[in-house]
C-alpha cells in the first residue's frame, strides 16, 4: 500500500524500502525480460521485428530464437527486380512492374491479409533500407545501428549506387558508432527523440588552422596533408540534439560532456557511503532474521492444522470403505464427496499459507539490496565506464527522460528517490542518519528525532541501550 505513505523523513525508511523494493523489482524484472530477450537477440545481429519483404521469420530455428532467413520464392524476384535499376535499364517503376506482372509476385499469405503485388510504398522503402545491405537500426529512431547476420540482397556498394540513381545519395550513412544515449530521451519541446552525431576536427600543426577531418586528408588552408604534419591535433566532439521530425523545433545541440556532468550530479544525490549501505544492510538482515522468528510459531501451527486434516481425510477413507458401511448406511457417497472435497480445499488453503511464510524475507532483501548497491556505486562505475554501462545506469536511474534548453529531466524511479531519503532523512542539518551519529546520540534526542527508525530501540542493536 505503497499509495497511501508520502516521502517524508517522518516515514519509517526501512518500512518503505521493503514496500518498494518489492513493487518495483517485480515490474522491473518482468519487463527487463522481455527488453533482454530482444537486446540479446539484436546484438546477435537478428532483426527484431517482422521479416521485411523477400525474407521471412524462421520459427523452427529453435525456441524462442526467431531468425530470419531469404524467402525462397520472393528473394531471388526482388533482387533481380533490384538488379534491373542498378543496370539502370529499367526505372524503379518499371522494375516493379515486371516484378509483380511477369514474375507475379504476391505478398505472403497470412489470415485474411496478404497475397498481393508488392505496392509501390513497401517497393521504395526497400530500395532505401539499408536492412537490404546488412544494417538494421534498433529502437527505430535511436540512431543505433547493427551489422545484421542475415543474407544481405545487395552489396554496400550497390545499396550506394542505387541511392546515386534515386537521388538519395544526400542521407546520412549508418555507422556503427554507438554512442551512448541516443534513443533514450526526448525532447522537452516536441517530444522527439534525442540522437547523436560526432565531429572529428584537426588543428593543423603549421598554420594552425581547425578543420572538419572526417572526409579530407589536407589542411584546406596550407594544403599540407594530415599524415604529413609534425603534431597535428585531433578533436573529437558528440552532439546531441532533437531529430526534429514531426514539427519545427528551436531546441539546440548539447556536448555529450555537458549531458553526462548532469547525470553525475543526478547520481551524487542519491550516493550513499558503503559504510552507510553496510549498516543499512545489517539492519535490514536483522529485521529478515528476526521475522523469520516471528513466523516459527505460525508456522508450525499452520503444520499442525494440515496434518490434521490429512488425518481427517484418512479417517474419511477407512469409514467409507469399511465392512458396515457397505450400503452407505455409515457414509453415503453424497456425504464423502462432500466432505473430502472441503478437506481438500483447507488443505490447499494452508499449502499456500505455508509457502508465503517461507518466501517473504527473499522477496525483499534481494531487491533492497540491489538498490543500495546501486545508491553506493553506480556514480562511480558512471564516471569510469563505457559507453553501454553509462547507458545502463541512465536507463535504471529513472523515466520520463526529456531534454529542454540543454537541461536533462529524470523521473527518477521510486526505490531511487528512497535512497536521497536515506542518504539525508532529516530536514534539519547536523541531524544525519550516518551510523556514526546514530551510534552516539543519547536517548532524549533520539525520542525528539522523528526520523530515527522506531524498530531500532527494540532491536537492541544500538550500543546505547
Ligand atoms: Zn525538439
Ligand atoms: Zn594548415
Amino acid at each position: 500500500q505503497t499509495h497511501e505513505r508520502g516521502y517524508f523523513p517522518t516515514d519509517n525508511v526501512l518500512m518503505m524500502a521493503v514496500e518498494l523494493g518489492m513493487a518495483n523489482q517485480f515490474l522491473r524484472d518482468l519487463s527487463q525480460n522481455v527488453k533482454r530477450g530482444l537486446q540479446a537477440k539484436v546484438e546477435k545481429g537478428w532483426y527484431p521485428g517482422p521479416a521485411k519483404a523477400g525474407y521471412q521469420n524462421d520459427a523452427a530455428a529453435g525456441k524462442g530464437e526467431k531468425i530470419i532467413r531469404p524467402d525462397p520464392i520472393r528473394f531471388p524476384l526482388l533482387r533481380r527486380a533490384l538488379r534491373l535499376i542498378l543496370a539502370q535499364t529499367h526505372t524503379p517503376m518499371q522494375a516493379l512492374h515486371i516484378l509483380n506482372y511477369e514474375c507475379g509476385y504476391r505478398t505472403p499469405k497470412k489470415r485474411k491479409m496478404g497475397g498481393l503485388p508488392l505496392s509501390r510504398t513497401t517497393f521504395y522503402d526497400t530500395l532505401t533500407d539499408p536492412f537490404y545491405y546488412g544494417r538494421f537500426e534498433y529502437p527505430k529512431g535511436s540512431d543505433r545501428w547493427y551489422q545484421a547476420s542475415h543474407k544481405p540482397m545487395i552489396t554496400e556498394d550497390e545499396y550506394w549506387h542505387l541511392q546515386r540513381i534515386l537521388g538519395r545519395d544526400d542521407r546520412p550513412s549508418p555507422r556503427l558508432h554507438c554512442f551512448a544515449f541516443t534513443g533514450l530521451m526526448h525532447c522537452g519541446e516536441c517530444n522527439c527523440l534525442i540522437t547523436a552525431e560526432d565531429k572529428e576536427q584537426t588543428i593543423c600543426s603549421q598554420c594552425k588552422r581547425k578543420f572538419a577531418s572526417r572526409n579530407r586528408n589536407d589542411c584546406p588552408t596550407c594544403g599540407i596533408a594530415i599524415s604529413q604534419m609534425a603534431s597535428p591535433k585531433h578533436l573529437h566532439y558528440v552532439y546531441y540534439h532533437c531529430t526534429k521530425k514531426k514539427i519545427p523545433c528551436s531546441q539546440k545541440f548539447i556536448r555529450d560532456t555537458l549531458l553526462e556532468e548532469q547525470i553525475i550530479q543526478t547520481l551524487h544525490t542519491l550516493t550513499i557511503s558503503e559504510r552507510l549501505k553496510t549498516w543499512y544492510m545489517d539492519q535490514l538482515r536483522q529485521q529478515a532474521e528476526h521475522d523469520a522468528n516471528d513466523q516459527m510459531p505460525l508456522r508450525q501451527s499452520l503444520q499442525e492444522a494440515y496434518s490434521t486434516c490429512q488425518q481427517r481425510m484418512d479417517n474419511l477413507l477407512k469409514l467409507k470403505i469399511s465392512p458396515q458401511n457397505n450400503a452407505g448406511e455409515l457414509l453415503d457417497d453424497e456425504t464423502y464427496a462432500r466432505q473430502q472435497a472441503a478437506l481438500k480445499q483447507e488443505m490447499s488453503r494452508l499449502q499456500f499459507k505455508m509457502a508465503s511464510t517461507e518466501k517473504d524475507a527473499d522477496q525483499w532483501i534481494n531487491p533492497c539490496e540491489k538498490t543500495f548497491h546501486f545508491a553506493c556505486y553506480a556514480a562511480a562505475h558512471f564516471k569510469n565506464g563505457t559507453p553501454e554501462t553509462k547507458r545502463a545506469i541512465l536507463t535504471a536511474l529513472g523515466s520520463n527522460l526529456t531534454l529542454t534548453n540543454k537541461k536533462l529531466r529524470i523521473s527518477l524511479h521510486k526505490h531511487l528517490q528512497l535512497m536521497q531519503l536515506v542518504r539525508d532523512p532529516s530536514p534539519v542539518k547536523n541531524h544525519r542518519f550516518e551510523p556514526k551519529i546514530l551510534g552516539q546520540s543519547n536517548r532524549k534526542d533520539r525520542a525528539l528525532d522523528p526520523a530515527f527508525p522506531r524498530w531500532l530501540g527494540d532491536r537492541g542493536s544500538n550500543p546505547d541501550s
